[in-house]
């Protein structure tokens, strides 16, 4: 863009200039602001980098001019010169984006250094070794960073020189041997490039920031961006300036610090240090940093001053600060500071702390705490120091982390979860039939399936680990082993599963425990007091709703009731049930379930008296409660090689294979489900809403509070409500006729599918309430299968950018908030005091809840573990 200006000296800028200078660019201007004390320099801009890129990398107009102006400048202030044998600037070439990518891009430290000046720099140091390898190490970064010599040429002839000098540490070579090092160096440069390198050290500076431009599009960069949500248009910021030596001998250093302790939020000292040493040397940590109390002996003054400028900075951004400084011959010199990266558990006390110093308001506080994070405190998280290597990752399915010997299925995970071991159940995928052996294990792994598939689902609503969908494993159940690449564990063979992150370990890794405490029930309540969406979860028993209600629940918003169909000892009368095979074998089944769902109720009535609790009638198709075709058709063959010797099992096989293959569908998911299927076989809702009445009279009667409403699931036709609002209060009526007392009992539905949220008017008109459905609503407005899409094209298209985020996690703010929205205006044009709630697992997501407040919902609802976190974002959704 013509006359644009790409460039600013650091006494030119501050902080708020991020999004042109870079997260580094505008803190060490806002410090030199602030007097502390910083290298000179200046900062050439992102708009300079994504106008060089989207032009093939050629440098806009001016900008070239414009640096050598400031390089003019900088010379002037410091009075050095980039080359000059007397009195030699080096300078240091670094990225700066605007959100920080560390490690992503590239650094040339150095600069400046060459045959010209490396003699002036030893006399100056008081050091020729030094110089000599500060000049090998300059040729080495820059050969590999700006001209793309492979890493190894270096380290090889490196190497070499030392098993020549039989020496093991590159400290062991003396000055003539890296004055000779840097000739050698020089040749392989040379070799590679086929050119010598620049001797005009301004041409070496014009191709070294013209390296960190294009290192903003190297294939390590494109990936942490994708995986940090980091637009590809921002570009990088680049950052010239002096360097500054922390290793010219004893009276210089380098080192790090927080303003707190960033696992703890303590307010103490932390931060360590290393004398006579370059930035690099502590995070390649070759040699061991000194705590930083050390250096109030060693170097006292610049310690002294360090302490007041940890002050400073912490007092200008109010929050904890994370600091790089060096020490050059007893002078200070920050090169960093940031907000500083911290556990959940010191996110909250910092925050805590801050309130009560008058720094932070509360709600200025809550801002920053980042929802997420806050899964950490809730679940058993893996010990930060672990240093392994993923051996594979799937989605992060269910947050908190789990170690356990391997299983392959369910029953020997309950037999053994039961004995008492910590086993983590490995499956292809899970069925309804895999809950018992879910229920004791440490944590699920599959090797299929998405964020919202059965295990996902289920393991989120037990708060249980679960990494799902991680399609490099293969599981071989029969030959009891499990692969991943080369690797292979067989059953009882340790492993390690992060649901936070989706990442597989073999072995047993070291965990550290859930750590609620005061400073969360503090800040959690600064939340409940600034939120205006109610906190309802997603819960199918006593226990997970009483859980629930622990962690801030105001009542239920989802309780499945197929959960219960599912569970072992109801499955039998379930099948019986559904391949009834008349009216009368049906109704006494289902006079069978009807006690056990009661009881079922009624824990859950009695864990949230007095606050609502939705149930909603049975929704999966009833092939879901049968064994799969594959394995009935293989029993009924197994059956039939074995003879006659079981007339009565054979002909018992053969029916169910007969029964499931009528109720298999090609599409299940759009089936005879929900709403359907009660139209179908309305003795199963009636039988449901029975226990439900029962269960809150006899609730009532205990002395509690019961508060139920009932849902219908995949409501599309208004008619489809009409005719169950008919049938569900008809049965209520009868039970409460019998019962001689009559209980409030709002009716409603779930807006799941596309032709509901449209005609929401005219749903309205049977309802009393709405919760929307939003796994379905996605599944059916984008038309991707929840169980298939993230393992299939899903994936592909996060990698490649076509969507920025999987819309079964974080809803689809266009497509599928559009429908919600249509939904709502709708559904409220017909009936204004309609109650409004969301229970698809978007309700559980903070960047969802965003959207769900600005649509004017009443509630969210969201597994049990989610609540705390679903509190603070919804007190974040009305702070923004
Ligand atoms: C939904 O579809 O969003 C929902 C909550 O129902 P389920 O996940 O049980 O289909
Ligand atoms: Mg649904």
């Amino acid at each position: 863009m013509a006359g644009q200006r790409y460039l600013y000296d650091l006494a030119d800028g501050d902080a708020s200039m991020k999004p042109l200078l870079g997260g580094k660019g505008a803190g060490v201007a806002q410090m030199m602001k602030l007097g502390v004390p910083v290298p000179d320099g200046f900062t050439v801009t992102t708009a300079a980098c994504v106008d060089a890129m989207s032009d093939g990398g050629a440098w806009p107009d001016g900008l070239w001019e414009e640096t050598l102006a400031a390089l003019s400048r900088l010379e002037e202030r410091t009075g050095r010169g980039l080359g000059d044998p007397e009195r030699p600037l080096l300078v240091s070439v670094r990225s700066g984006a605007v959100v920080s990518m560390p490690g992503m891009m590239d650094t040339i430290l150095n600069l400046g250094i060459g045959d010209a000046t490396v003699e002036a720099l030893g006399r100056e140091a008081g050091d020729p070794r030094f110089a000599w390898d500060s000049y090998r190490r300059f040729l080495q970064m820059y050969g590999e960073v700006v001209e793309g010599v492979p890493a190894h040429a270096y380290e090889d002839a490196l190497t070499a020189m030392k098993r020549g000098r039989g020496v093991t540490e590159d400290t062991g070579l003396s000055t003539d041997d890296l004055r000779e090092l840097v000739e050698v160096f020089k040749i392989v440069s040379r070799t590679h490039i086929g050119a010598d390198l620049p001797e005009d050290p301004k041409e070496a500076l014009r191709r070294a920031i013209d390296a960190v431009f294009r290192s903003w599009l190297n294939p390590r960069a494109g990936v942490y961006r994708r995986a940090n949500g980091i637009a590809d248009d921002l570009g990088t910021a680049v950052n010239v300036m002096q360097m500054v030596f922390g290793n010219r001998g004893d009276t210089s250093a380098t080192g790090v610090c927080f303003t707190r302790n960033p696992a703890t939020g303590a307010r103490e000292l932390y931060g360590e240090f290393l004398l006579n040493a370059q930035g690099e040397d502590v995070v390649a940590g070759i040699r061991t940093p000194r705590p930083l109390a050390e250096m109030e002996v060693v170097l006292p003054e610049a310690y002294g001053q360090l302490l007041e400028v940890m002050g400073t900075l912490e007092a200008h951004y109010r929050d904890m600060q994370d600091i790089e400084f060096t020490v050059e011959d007893e002078k200070l010199y920050l090169l960093q500071t940031r907000d500083g990266k911290r556990t959940a558990a010191a996110a909250l006390k910092v925050a805590r702390d801050l309130v009560e110093e008058g720094v932070l308001s509360r709600e200025e506080a809550l801002a920053r705490i980042e929802p997420g994070q806050l899964d950490q405190l809730l679940h058993p998280a893996l010990d930060p120091a672990h240093g392994q290597q993923p051996a594979t990752r799937g989605l992060a399915a269910s947050p908190g982390a789990a170690v356990g010997e391997v299983v392959f299925d369910s029953d020997t995970a309950e037999r053994r979860g039961k004995a008492g071991d910590a086993v983590v159940l490995v499956r292809w995928e899970t069925t309804p039939d895999d809950i018992a052996g879910t229920l004791v294990a440490q944590g699920v792994l599959t090797a299929h399936g998405g964020m919202t598939s059965h295990a996902a689902v289920v393991a989120r609503g037990m708060g249980k680990p679960c990494v799902a969908g991680a399609s490099d494993i293969a599981s071989d159940a029969e030959a009891s082993t499990l692969t991943i690449g080369d690797l292979t564990l067989t059953e009882g063979d340790a492993i390690t599963l992060d649901g936070s992150t989706g990442e597989v370990f073999a072995g047993a890794l070291a965990l550290v425990p859930p750590q609620i405490n005061e400073d969360f029930a503090v800040v959690v309540g600064w939340a409940d007091d600034v939120r205006r969406l109610g906190v309802r979860a997603n819960a199918d028993n006593g226990p997970d709703a009483a859980k629930a209600r622990e962690f801030g629940a105001e009542g239920i918003g989802l309780c499945r009731t197929e959960h219960m169909f599912m569970e072992q000892d109801r499955l039998p009368a379930v099948r019986r049930m559904i391949l009834a095979s008349d009216d009368a074998e049906r109704a006494n089944a289902l006079e069978e379930i009807l006690p056990m769902q009661q009881a079922d109720f009624e824990a859950i009535l009695e864990a949230m008296s007095g606050l609502p609790v939705t149930i909603r009638l049975l929704d999966p198709p009833l092939h879901e409660f049968l064994p799969s075709l594959v394995d009935q058709a293989l029993e009924v063959q197994r059956l039939e090689l074995a003879g006659d010797t079981h007339p009565t099992d054979l002909r018992h096989a053969r029916a169910l294979l007969a029964q499931i293959k009528k109720l298999t569908e090609q599409n299940p998911m759009l089936g005879t489900r929900g709403v359907r299927l009660a139209l179908l076989y309305p003795e199963i809702p009636q039988m449901q809403v029975r226990a439900i009445a029962r269960a809150a009279l006899a609730v009532a009667d205990r002395g509690g509070d019961p508060q139920v409403e009932i849902m219908v699931p995949l409501v599309a036709y208004a008619e489809e409500l009409r005719r169950m609002r008919t049938l569900i209060a008809q049965t209520l009526e009868a039970e409460f006729a019998a019962a001689g007392r009559r209980l409030e009992v709002p009716i409603g539905t779930m807006i799941e599918l596309p032709r509901a949220a449209v005609v929401a008017d005219q749903i309205a008109e049977h309802a009393d309430f709405f919760s929307f459905g939003t796994n379905d609503l996605t599944q059916t407005g984008v038309g991707i299968s929840r169980d298939d899409a993230e393992g299939a094209f899903l994936s592909a298209y996060l990698d490649e950018g076509v969507v920025p985020d999987n819309p079964f996690v974080s809803i689809d703010v266009d497509g599928v908030g559009g429908l919600v929205e249509i939904g709502v205006q709708r559904g409220r044009s017909s009936k204004p005091d309609l109650k409004l709630g969301v229970c698809g697992e978007h309700g559980g997501d903070p960047a969802s809840i965003a959207v769900f407040e600005r649509l004017g919902l009443d509630y969210v609802s969201c597994s049990p573990f989610r609540v705390p976190i679903a509190r603070f974002a919804a007190a974040q959704a009305v702070l923004v």
